[in-house]
């Protein structure tokens, strides 16, 4: 059986660049018809207007073209963290009709070496503080990027601002829904359902009609259109990360083109957040389960006025019943789940505000099918569990250059093999349930085992690895641990330790082996030698259980 969506399909995708489409959309369907001199973003620093915006963006692309001759295609590498000028950086890329490829600023020399070998980068915008790390990943890699296309956007070497231009130049043209499908606008990371980091293609269609999705779907909410009636402009929190999918579709252009006012935090902190929320009157907050959580624990929440949220979005990862329940009583604020991947430009499915029971992630968003798939590939029905399979304008139009990776993850009828295990009700609630394929999500951050079994197969005692993820229950979060056998002969001694930090030293903070590493005699794996990841994580179940 398919499942269809049950909200009204959106229209072809726009005949435009995504750029356009954002800030025309924002001037024409915003609640308050969009002043452009309205605060667009603000960060600890600085408040840009949706103008500043939209020039910035403009004058960033005339510069890339101008003054660093970059050419249409080419790919901008964006390693920045959060703040009011991250949308100008990516909307100038984009109307320079460049390919933006987003990554974690804290990534690690071997992490950047791997984003810039996989999208071949042009050019990079880093910071000021993550630039020797930056340097040092181009030198290691054979990707030749010249000194001036390496641009920094803070501090007193600001040479985004330098590149700002106003020299005229040859904006990106899409005049039909076809170069819009064809184009390709943003490059994330993802490891899809096995293996290493791979380039997620994301076309301006695909972006631009998931934000269409969205905008149907809340529109549908008699709760958020409400209350966005009520006020001239919202005020939402951007505290997840811009470079994710999540923080760069869902808050930072959903917002921008629904007028928003985004209050930008570049790093999480719960008190900061709450600092915020009461200040500006925040309505609306998106952020992952590990959040919900402090929101549900923490003493910090009841020193400060949080009543202003209209609700809390969350997605990402799993949230548990107990904690959705736990903060919705008390904040007295519905907590709202969706569901999504990268290679759906992002979001899939979103509940209501009102009437959606715990645990749902909520309904199929507009213009998308989905099958649920058993063991043998037979199409369930509602109510049984299988693997969400789901077509729709948002599927991606392939991992960047990895036809074969490509064609295991989306069919030749266009449905993308998602690897979560889920289930469909009566009503068309969707509730996923597990996961099958090997991706951990730390906080709601991707973590490869493939990745890190790689790293520790280089260290000097390690014969053999294999890295699965458990689970810590109080911060209601998945972690990585390895299973290692060591070499015969290696001193054992504080084994264990020099492992985690061999790991830690090469990696960003979040794909730490935060959940331990254990000596082994040997690595269940396949007669083909696919390591068996089951085994493991049963025996890890079997062990729990025990203790
Ligand atoms: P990413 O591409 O980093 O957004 O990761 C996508 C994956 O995160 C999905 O395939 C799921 O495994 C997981 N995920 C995202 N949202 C949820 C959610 N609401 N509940 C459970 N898992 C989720």
């Amino acid at each position: 059986m398919i499942f269809t969506s049950p909200f009204p399909s959106i229209a072809e995708p726009p005949a435009q660049d995504l750029a356009s489409f954002i800030f025309e959309h924002a001037e024409k369907h915003s609640a308050f018809g969009a002043d452009p001199s309205l605060p667009a973003l603000t960060d600890h620093a600085v408040t840009q207007s949706f103008n500043d915006v939209q020039r910035m963006a403009s004058r960033f692309a005339s510069g890339l073209i101008n003054n660093l001759g970059l050419e249409r295609g080419d790919m901008v590498a964006v390693l920045v963290p959060n703040s009011a000028y991250y949308p100008a950086i990516v909307l100038g890329v984009l109307m320079a009709g460049l390919v933006c490829a987003t990554g974690n600023p804290a990534s690690t020399v071997g992490e950047i070496r791997h984003l810039l070998g996989l999208c071949k980068a042009n050019a990079v915008v880093a910071t000021e503080p993550n630039l020797p790390t930056v340097m040092a990943a181009i030198l290691e890699s054979d990707i030749h990027i010249p000194r001036h296309r390496i641009l920094t956007i803070d501090g007193q070497k600001n040479t985004v601002h330098e590149c700002l231009s106003d020299k005229p130049f040859n904006r990106l043209l899409l005049t039909t829904a076809e170069q819009a499908r064809n184009t390709p606008a943003v490059m994330l990371l993802s490891s899809g359902t096995t293996g290493l980091p791979k380039g997620v293609l994301l076309s301006h269609a695909n972006i631009a009609s998931n934000i269409l999705q969205m905008v149907i779907m809340e529109a549908h909410d008699p709760h958020i259109a409400a209350a966005e009636r009520k006020v001239l402009q919202q005020a939402h929190m951007a505290c997840v990360p811009f470079f994710h999918s999540y923080g760069l579709v869902m808050v930072m252009l959903l917002s921008l083109a629904k007028s928003h006012h985004q209050i930008v935090m570049p790093k999480f902190d719960l008190e900061q957040f709450c600092i915020l929320i009461e200040q500006h009157q925040v309505a609306v907050a998106l952020i992952a389960p590990p959040t919900v959580v402090q929101l549900a624990e923490s003493p910090i929440v009841d020193k400060y006025d949080l009543s202003s949220f209209v609700y809390i979005g969350c997605g990402g990862a799993p949230l548990t019943r107990k904690t959705q329940s736990r903060v919705q009583a008390r904040l007295g604020c519905r907590i709202v789940q969706a569901y999504g991947m990268s290679e759906l430009s992002l979001l899939s499915h979103r509940a209501k505000v009102h009437g959606a029971p715990e645990g749902t992630v909520g309904y199929l968003a507009s213009s998308m099918e989905c099958m649920i798939l058993g063991d043998s590939g037979e199409q369930l029905g509602t109510n049984e569990l299988g693997e969400l399979c789901m077509r729709g304008p948002n599927v991606m139009m392939g991992y960047f250059m990895n036809a074969q990776a490509t064609a295991q993850t989306i069919d030749h009828s266009g449905f993308i093999h998602t690897g979560d295990i889920g289930r469909v009700d009566d009503n068309g609630l969707y509730y996923i349930v597990d996961r099958k394929k090997e991706l951990i999500k730390y906080k709601g951050f991707q973590v490869a085992p493939a990745e890190l079994e790689g790293i520790l197969l280089n260290h000097p005692a390690v014969l053999d690895a294999a890295v699965i993820r458990v689970l810590d229950h109080v911060q209601e979060t998945e972690l990585p641990k390895a299973f290692v056998v060591v070499k015969p002969g290696m001193d054992s001694v504080g084994i264990t330790d020099n492992i985690k930090a061999w790991v830690a030293e090469r990696v960003a903070h979040y794909k730490a082996l935060r959940g331990g590493v254990e000596i082994v005699s040997s690595i269940p794996k396949s007669p083909s030698g696919k390591i068996l990841r089951r085994v493991l994580r049963d025996m890890e179940e079997t062990k729990n259980k025990r203790s």
